[in-house]
């Protein structure tokens, strides 16, 4: 028989590291499980500007996941590294089997976040590893000197184009229309870079290389011209960063929890459609996909279990 635990909380970003920390201080027998690093997206992220109170020199998205964990566990916050396979939502008691183990708890908080969006260009796959990346804190480095294309117009795109310009001789933003998506603030940075440029109204359209990626076609949405861009003969490889939104990983819960375009509806307390079960964070419908509204809805998830548990909600 596997432990019964009060609350498992699926996901250790900021919602689910948030989620730990106040059920741990409510006492309640709380289980976190992660398959990757702590800090979902934001240990994808190398500059973390805007989390209120956040002005540390040097700090990363890995940095703070780090120090959201130990506070997690101080609190008493049992953890466990597995990749959940199936998921049974109904019922008293919740019953998640991973690869590992089976757990079950009483209430579970779905906080797995969302996964990098494919650019969507022929051949990507392929070149995963090889020249195209969706991280550019964990890839950066390896394109030192050389010239680097970003998808995507949001605020990870021109984000992560400015942190690329350490290493990168050139970098250029690949946007399908003439206008940033980007805050102002962060735009600002990047017209102001003279190592960043654009190509508006276009979209990678297909990746090619012997074995790194050293061919990129670009396709003018406006015009359908195609432009072939080739890696300079000395540097033989191009890099080439996706930043073209998230998808929810919501995928476990399909059949069983109504979706909305792939995301959980709650209601203003986190709650989704089975008693007992609550989501936090970008798995859910929301306006605003940002760390500070992750750490809230993870808060709000977790007092909501306690109530639930003790019979006040
Ligand atoms: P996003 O805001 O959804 O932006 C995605 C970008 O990719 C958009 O510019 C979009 O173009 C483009 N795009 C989407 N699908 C595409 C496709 N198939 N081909 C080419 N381009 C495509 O995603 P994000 O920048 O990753 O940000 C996600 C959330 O995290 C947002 O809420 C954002 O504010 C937040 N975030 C905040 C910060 C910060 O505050 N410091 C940093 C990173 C992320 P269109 O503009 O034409 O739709």
């Amino acid at each position: 028989m596997s432990e019964l635990y009060d609350v498992i909380i699926l996901g250790g970003g900021p919602a689910g590291l948030t989620a730990g920390l106040y059920a741990g201080r409510s006492r309640l027998k709380t289980l976190l499980i992660e398959k990757g690093p702590d800090g979902g997206q934001i240990a994808l992220s190398a500059d973390v500007e805007n989390y209120p109170g956040q002005l540390l020199e040097g700090e990363t998205g890995v940095t703070l996941a780090a120090r959201m964990a130990a506070q997690c566990q101080r609190f008493g916050v049992e953890r466990k590294r597995d990749d959940i396979q199936t998921v049974q939502l109904s019922g008293e008691v919740k019953r998640l089997v991973g690869g590992r183990e089976t757990y079950e708890a009483r209430t579970v908080i779905l906080a797995a976040g969302a996964s990098p969006r494919p650019i969507g260009c022929e051949n990507e796959a392929a070149f995963v590893g090889r020249g195209i990346s969706y991280c550019a804190t964990c890839d950066g480095a390896f394109f030192r000197g050389l010239d680097v294309y970003v998808a995507g117009g949001g605020d990870s795109a021109v984000e992560e184009a400015i942190f690329l310009t350490r290493f990168a001789r050139k970098v250029t933003i690949i946007h399908r229309r003439d206008q940033l998506r980007a805050a102002k603030s962060i735009q600002e940075k990047a017209f102001a870079n003279p190592k960043i440029s654009f190509l508006w109204d276009s979209v990678a359209v297909k990746a090619e290389g012997a074995d790194v990626l050293d061919t990129l076609t670009v396709k003018n949405v406006k015009t359908g011209e195609l432009t072939v861009i080739k890696a300079a003969p000395e540097d033989g490889m191009l890099g080439l960063f996706g930043f073209v939104g998230y998808l929810p990983n919501t995928g476990l819960f399909a059949g069983q929890l109504p979706l909305e375009n792939g995301y959980i509806p709650t209601d203003r307390d986190m709650r989704t459609a089975i008693p007992g079960v609550f989501a936090a964070g970008d798995v859910r419908v929301k306006s605003l996909r940002q760390m500070v509204t992750a750490a809230a809805d993870g808060a709000i998830a977790a007092v909501q279990a306690e109530r639930y548990l003790t019979g006040l909600a």
